[in-house]
């Protein structure tokens, strides 16, 4: 039953009645998300757990690596299990699950090897998604590159399903979550029914106000200390490209001990300089050098990360791993700038 198409409520409708007879009756689920999971990731899954458990079912959210200590005010947060640091206990776990839910990834491998043993797991598969491309990895896939996101599309699941009373202030909450953080604060909705949706969310208890303050005023000095290191002695602007770009060595990361979540955010500081059309945060974590995009307009990083450095995302935010030096990463995506100066230079 691998469906793979856009329009997502149709896709709801057209599901409902097998949807409804597999989550009506109890099951033992198990909800995952992407590696280096962010407000989307952490908001989707919590929200479907707190939906699915007013059905009765026993549920477990699973993350390949840790979140950001700002969504730990967040409902359910702290029985989040995850695989780098509770290894067995996802084994022994998973393979007592029924039911397979991914939310705001499209791939097994964004969630490491945790994906090579729930891929050979016996269960039911739903997939709920935006990001583009989707490889087809369940039964149920609700995949739609137009929505803002992930928590965009669970808010329409459980509206489709006609349980639009389960969304309560703890579902709401969540939810509320994976569209200010995906949105920028609404910054880049991507449509209109986003406004909806929060109207709709603040309506049924969800105080905006204080969950927009617990996610973005919760930075420590050290943050604020590592971003004023990035923009004053890590920054390149690139004017003839329209390009602005940051780099951290692994030095940087001994020298300003960081950690999860901690350079979160900071490549979007470049795409606020006037003429900056694309913008890039390239850093040497301890193993790997991970790339993080950002472009305006029709500039599509989620190409660039894909065709050049193997990764994904969306058209305007995008990220990859290398596993060359971060010399040699640097050199190769300052490279690529010529082959789309001409389309860097056509963006507003
Ligand atoms: P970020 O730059 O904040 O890590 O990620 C931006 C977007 O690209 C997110 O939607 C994220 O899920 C996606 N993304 C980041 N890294 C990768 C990657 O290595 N592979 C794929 N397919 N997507 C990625
Ligand atoms: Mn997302």
């Amino acid at each position: 039953m691998t469906v793979l198409r856009t329009c997502f409520s149709h896709l709801v409708m057209e599901f409902s009645s097998a949807l409804k007879e597999l989550l009506h009756f109890p099951q033992n689920v198990a909800i995952f998300s992407h590696r280096n999971p962010d407000g989307d990731a952490i908001g989707s899954s919590l929200a479907m757990l707190h939906y699915l458990e007013q059905y009765g079912h026993t549920v477990h959210v699973l993350f390949p690596s840790e979140y950001p200590e700002e969504f730990e005010f967040l409902p359910g947060a702290e029985d989040i299990l995850i695989w780098d640091i509770h290894t067995e206990e996802c084994k022994q776990l998973l393979k007592r699950k029924n039911v397979f839910i991914f939310l705001d990834f499209n791939a097994y491998n964004r969630i490491d090897k945790m994906g090579e043993l729930v891929r050979s797991l016996p269960g039911q598969r739903i997939l709920i998604d935006h990001h583009l491309y989707p490889e087809p990895m369940a039964d149920f896939m609700f995949s739609d590159s137009s929505a803002s996101s992930t928590c965009e599309l669970v808010y329409r699941f459980i509206s489709g399903l006609g349980d639009s009373q389960k969304i309560n202030p703890t579902v709401g909450v969540c939810i509320f979550t994976g569209l200010i953080t995906d949105t920028g604060s609404f910054r880049h909705a991507t449509n209109s029914s986003v406004y909806r949706i929060a109207a709709d969310l603040v309506d049924r208890g969800v105080d905006d106000t204080a969950v927009q303050d617990r996610i973005f005023n919760s930075q420590k000095e050290k943050h604020l200390r590592l971003l004023g290191h990035c923009l004053a002695n890590r920054m390149e602007y690139l004017p003839e490209f329209r390009t602005a770009l940051i780099w951290l060595s692994r030095k940087d990361y001994e020298q300003f001990e960081i950690q999860r979540g901690d350079t979160e955010g900071i490549v979007n500081y470049l795409l606020t300089m006037k003429d900056v059309r694309l913008a890039a945060f390239i850093h040497n974590q301890p193993t790997i050098v991970k790339l993080s995009l950002r472009s305006k307009g029709d500039l599509d990083v989620q190409e660039i990360c894909r065709t050049h450095f193997n990764g994904g995302g969306h058209k305007n935010a995008a990220g990859a791993y290398s596993h060359d030096s971060l010399k040699v990463t640097l050199q190769k995506f300052k490279d690529l700038l010529p082959q789309i100066k001409e389309t860097l230079w056509k963006v507003n």
